[in-house]
């Protein structure tokens, strides 16, 4: 089977599970310069930054004892990464009168750094609305390039595209070579519809010398690929924009479908924030519908098993039994599975979820009224192991990914039906944000139950062929 997870520069994060076989499916690659700050963003940018106090910490020389002990803690805090609090002793200490001139004029120089490293930090975490009013600071204080590049990350996570743009031209004069920001840069360039640039960057990110084989080449590859097909379909795209979503479809094809896609959308966007609790994405969800024929060229890096998939956009192939007006509540339910992955990733800054929850919650949401599924009371046996619960699904053969997409639906369902706690799953959806730790146990913590109860109570309750 494919990979799941395309590592590339490690910024492209897995954006959820599968969902297989007869309807509809999610995940994979795709920037998600918005989820994984933690490794890869990190680890390029703090030690440039913090490179820049250092040098220009050659600080005036011949102080008195009280600025002596004043850099001491300036210095002692930033060097200890306490970013948030060196910004608070900096502030302090530019209005105290006692400092030497000399000395606060090197604070004055040093502002600009901190502020960009304690954006980032923010940025890390999932605060970029925090992190936006640092950042402009830090600019006005110097020309941080990874204070631009902060800015054109966080302002494309708004949906402010056409500001993203700017800083990451900006950025990208600067540092051309960047190749994570590149990278996500072409995936702006996707959003404006802009795709024969996007695949021109992904070329030559591709053809560059420095990249070896192995996964990262080969998702790369798979990118191109993809662009460059979605580069052809544009041609015959139209797009049907509202505030929460924007549904690229197929000119002379799709038409007849558009009013009950928008109305399943419309309906899905009310249930999300009335029945669970989900927050509004802060920025459209962009939707494409693509003919069935040519689908997996379009999004290459998918499992051939997937019939749709989430990856920051919702792709959804179209068949001509859809076209002809048959079985139409069949794409309703790939929609609203999708949706749910779309909405659910923006609440956690696309973080990757446990892969039992997420796909679990997207079939249980499938139907506006719930759907009946296939295969329950179950076949008692070959519960999955805790573990292959918290893996990546995209990995599994199509018997296997069937039935831990079951068993996941079925977890969730004992976990909808757990005694003495009232709307378990609504709980655990609102507990979810930016900074909810999306480990095995951590999303169950506000329910004070553990994964291995869950699991364990699901796979007694499955081998006993309880229907939940
Ligand atoms: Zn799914």
């Amino acid at each position: 089977m494919r990979r799941g997870r395309v590592g590339l520069i490690g910024l492209l994060a897995a954006a959820g599970g599968l969902y297989g076989l007869w309807r509809s499916q999610h995940t994979l690659s795709s920037l998600k310069f918005v989820s994984p700050p933690a490794e890869s963003l990190s680890q390029d940018l703090s030690p440039a930054v913090t490179g820049g106090l250092t040098e220009s910490a050659a600080a005036p020389l011949g102080l008195a004892p009280s600025d002596e002990a004043a850099m001491t803690e300036f210095k002692a805090h930033f060097a200890a990464g306490d970013y948030g609090k060196t910004l608070e002793i900096a502030e302090r200490q530019l209005g105290q009168a006692d400092l030497d001139k000399g000395y606060l004029a090197w604070v004055r120089s040093q502002l600009g750094v901190v502020l960009t490293c304690q954006a980032w930090v923010l940025i890390k975490s999932g605060h970029c609305d925090e992190a936006l009013p640092l950042l402009s600071r830090a600019l006005r204080a110097e020309a941080i390039p990874e204070a631009t590049k902060g800015l054109a990350i966080c302002t494309m996570k708004s949906g402010l595209i056409d500001d993203a743009e700017k800083h990451f031209e900006a950025y990208l004069a600067r540092e051309p070579k960047d190749r994570e920001v590149r990278l996500i840069y072409s995936d702006l360039l996707e959003s404006q519809g802009r795709f024969t640039e996007a695949a021109a960057m992904l070329q030559a990110l591709l053809t560059e010398a420095g990249l070896p084989e192995g996964p990262g080449r080969t998702a790369l590859d798979q990118r191109l690929k993809s662009m460059l097909a979605r580069d052809r379909e544009s041609g015959r795209q139209l797009l049907h924009a509202t505030e929460s979503y924007r549904l690229l479809y197929r000119a002379g094809e799709h038409e007849s479908l558009v009013p009950a896609v928008t109305d399943a959308l419309d309906q899905v966007l009310e249930e999300f924030r009335n029945q669970w609790g989900l927050t509004l994405p802060r920025a459209p969800i962009e939707v494409a519908l693509y003919p069935n024929a040519g689908f997996t060229d379009l999004v290459a890096y998918g499992p051939r098993w997937a019939s749709a998939l989430y990856d920051g956009r919702i792709r959804v192939p179209v068949t001509q039994e859809f076209i002809a007006g048959r079985n139409v509540e069949a794409l309703v339910r790939i929609l609203r599975h999708e949706m749910f992955h779309g909405f659910v990733a923006e609440q956690v800054d696309r973080r990757q979820l446990p892969p039992w929850f997420n796909e679990g919650v997207a079939q249980q949401v499938e139907c506006p009224d719930g759907c009946s599924f296939p295969g329950f009371p179950p076949i008692p046996g070959n519960f999955f192991a805790a573990a292959d619960f918290m893996r990546p699904f995209t990995n599994l053969d199509k018997a296997h990914a069937e039935q831990i997409y079951k068993q996941s639906l079925y977890m969730v369902r004992v976990l909808g039906a757990w005694p003495g706690i009232e709307n378990p799953i609504r709980s655990v959806l609102e507990n979810l944000n930016q900074s909810t730790p999306l480990d095995a146990d951590g999303i169950l913590r506000p329910l004070g139950i553990t994964f291995n109860q869950l699991r364990d109570r699901s796979a007694d309750l499955w081998n006993s062929r309880f229907r939940p």
